[in-house]
């Protein structure tokens, strides 16, 4: 084979490694928001189930502040008693304690209850809490690992940008200039395989006899429909 087109092989080898590890790296934001996503639903839920129970709090302190009022109030009335005069009075003042403490047992009903709520809520939080934090431990290791990927993924790519500096140094530099305007053309592909005359590039066919002279691997030759140089692998 001749040399150039064994050169132009390697650099393309190269940078479809680079290629693809470029890719690895820039994938991993899109990955890292995937994995977010039920950790965000897991907040979410927290989020509200919080507010729920704040509204609860609010609803007993606003009952407990009544229930404070009405006891405020048996403690008047039961002290004038001692002013009323008249029977009569007095069992209309009974009757008037008897309807305030009546509010006040329904009240104190309906604190128990929302104590009851209070209670199941922060139950419900707690529940909720441990599901956020296994969220968060999941979505932590995720990113680590992620980030262990783009080091080893940099890391490889330092190495073989070396290597390819390596191949451009000794390539023709026409030749150079051709391979790099048919990477931009051809989406990262500038060399491609002619197999039983079919072009791997574009999956075009090669003229029979331009597949004849790049069988000899001996002359850059470039796919009529792509423009892609060509080479033909024997073994294959
Ligand atoms: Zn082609």
């Amino acid at each position: 084979m001749e040399r150039h087109i064994k050169l132009l092989i390697n650099l393309q080898e190269f940078d479809s490694l680079i290629l693809e590890k470029q890719l690895v790296i820039k994938e991993i934001p899109s990955k890292i928001s995937e994995v977010e996503v039920p950790l965000k639903k897991a907040q979410a839920a927290l989020d509200k189930l919080k507010q729920i129970h704040e509204s609860l709090e609010k609803k007993k302190r606003d009952k407990e502040r009544k229930l404070d009022d009405i006891n405020e109030k048996i403690t008047k009335l039961k002290a004038r008693s001692t002013e009323i005069k008249t029977n009569k009075e007095y069992q209309a003042h009974l009757k008037e304690i008897e309807s305030v403490e009546k509010e006040r047992y329904t009240l104190e009903d309906e604190i128990l209850i929302i104590m009851e709520e209070i209670d199941n809520s922060s139950k419900q939080i707690k529940l909720e809490e441990g599901r956020l934090k296994s969220e968060k431990d999941k979505v932590e290791a995720f990113r680590e690992k992620l980030e262990r990927e783009v080091s080893e993924a940099e890391k490889e790519l330092l190495a073989l940008r070396e290597e390819r500096a390596k191949i451009v140094d000794v390539i023709d530099k026409e030749l150079y200039n051709l391979y790099m305007s048919l990477i931009e053309s051809g989406k990262g592909i500038a060399v491609a395989e002619a197999k039983e005359e079919v072009c791997q590039g574009c999956n075009m066919n090669i003229p029979p006899q331009l597949f004849v002279e790049i069988k000899r691997n001996e002359e850059i030759l470039q796919c009529p429909q792509c423009h892609r140089i060509l080479f033909y692998r024997s073994d294959s």
